[in-house]
């Protein structure tokens, strides 16, 4: 039975201390009884209050880990229907099938894709998180042999195993056991089977139905029969359905605290047709999607859809920033140039990018402004000529350079007479307005 926010509020440690990012113990069991938190947020709850709170502390959506060791993907353990009340906390993760007929070359053509697949996008490393092998025709001795070849030739990177015959999996799962492989999928006909395999190896086990009734009824029998790691497939794989489905499955878990649909989901957006094929997983990945299935790694495609997915998981709440240094970039020596912007992360990585542009090496103050933008940041009073003038005296750049000119933003062209009232002996020298002009600017200086 739910428990109401001053029976969970009982159990908490009554410190107020605020690491949970609530002021308060009440608030955050205010939190906990609307499903909008997770007792994990709590690091000093004790283990008598975790098992007492038991269901209450759950998250509505259960969080499932697939694979062991550092290239693990946890997805689920969400709390809420949209970001803003919140965040998202476990980004999707995208499979790439590998089906047991391309055993040999051709599956290690897509796992060398999936291992080069990491792309560094504003400081964030993003790749193709788990391989997905896949029966076609019931070839257990196939799909067994293209498994032993990702986990050979993948060390480490998650697992899943499709097939809806239970001796194709066990023939699979028998060179992945200690991996926590993901068992796709227990249907009406093989649930049995399918559910002693999974509680056999400690797997986690996708349950497929057609239509959310049948998967309502579905998750119910493989949970009664002792699986808590469930991953759902309704077997929308139409764009409309599918978000018909997610949305609905989402909805009955967070407001409804739906058990039976309490759980990540699973979907295939495997196309022939590439473009077909990445925007099914785009809408699975704004939609609720938890594991999007693809059939390849192509760059582009991957470039689309990791970039999508980090934009959706990052928190809104929190401006994504770096932290307050003069970088060099490139060769920077004492006469380099000295440019100046803001913690933004996103300010950060263009303006860098665009001095690593133009080859000429410089000094990069970035000034800590709470994550702003150079405008939002001026606006907000976080980036006047008083507080960038106290940022360059204490930041000791003076002893990496010989001259003291200082090149702002062009936004902040306003800045140029007060900053040079506050920094006696410093030329204040007007930088472009766009990152992208920087190039032909600091070539003309060289
Ligand atoms: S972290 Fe725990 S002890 Fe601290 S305020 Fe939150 S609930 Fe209370």
């Amino acid at each position: 039975m739910a428990l109401s926010g001053v029976e969970i509020f009982k159990h908490l440690p009554k410190t107020n201390c605020k690491k949970c990012g609530h002021p308060t113990c009440l608030a955050f069991a205010m939190k906990l009884a609307a499903k909008q938190a997770s007792l994990d947020a709590c690091p000093d709850a004790s283990e008598d209050a975790k098992k007492i709170l038991g269901e209450s502390a759950a998250p509505p959506i259960r969080g499932i880990t697939i694979g062991t060791g550092d290239k693990a993907v946890k997805v689920g353990d969400e709390i809420c229907l949209f970001r803003h009340e919140k965040k998202f906390f476990n980004p999707n993760a995208f499979a790439v099938a590998i089906k047991a007929s391309e055993a040999g070359d051709a599956a290690a053509k897509k796992i060398e894709a999936v291992k080069t697949s990491e792309i560094d996008r504003v400081g964030q490393k993003l790749r193709v998180d788990a391989i997905a092998v896949t029966d076609e025709g019931g070839d257990a001795a196939k799909f067994a042999s293209v498994v032993k070849q990702v986990v050979d030739g993948a060390p480490g990177v998650p697992i899943i195993l499709v097939s809806k015959i239970p001796a194709t999996i066990e023939a699979g799962i028998a060179h992945c056991a200690d991996k926590k492989p993901l068992i796709y999928a227990a249907t009406a006909e093989n649930a049995e089977a399918m559910a002693k395999i999974a509680k056999e190896k400690k797997a986690s086990l996708a349950v497929a139905a057609e239509g959310l009734d049948a998967l309502t009824a579905l998750s119910e029998k493989v949970k009664a029969m002792g699986v808590d790691d469930l991953v759902l497939d309704s077997g929308a794989r139409k764009a409309k359905d599918m978000i018909e489905h997610f949305t609905i499955i989402r909805r009955a878990a967070i407001k409804k605290n739906f058990k039976p649909l309490g759980y990540p989901v699973i979907t295939f957006a495997t196309r022939d047709n590439s473009v077909a094929e990445t925007m099914i997983a785009a809408i699975a990945t704004m939609k609720y999607g938890s594991i999007v299935v693809v059939n390849n790694v192509e760059k582009w495609k991957m470039l689309a859809l990791l970039s999508l997915r980090q934009n959706i998981y990052t928190d809104p709440q929190v401006p994504m920033q770096v932290a307050q240094n003069i970088y060099k970039v490139g060769d920077a020596k004492e006469n380099s140039p000295l440019m100046i912007t803001t913690n933004f992360s996103l300010s950060y990585f263009i303006v860098r990018g665009e001095v690593e542009n133009s080859k000429v090496p410089s000094w990069l103050a970035v000034m800590d402004n709470e994550g702003l933008s150079v405008l939002t940041a001026w606006a907000a009073g976080k980036f006047t000529a008083s507080k960038i003038a106290q940022f360059v005296a204490d930041s000791g750049v003076e002893k990496n350079i010989t001259h003291k000119e200082l090149i702002i933003p062009g936004y902040v062209a306003v800045l140029s007479g007060a900053l040079e009232e506050k920094l006696p002996g410093w030329k204040i020298t007007v930088g472009p307005r766009e990152a992208n002009q920087l190039p032909t600017f600091l070539k003309a200086r060289a």
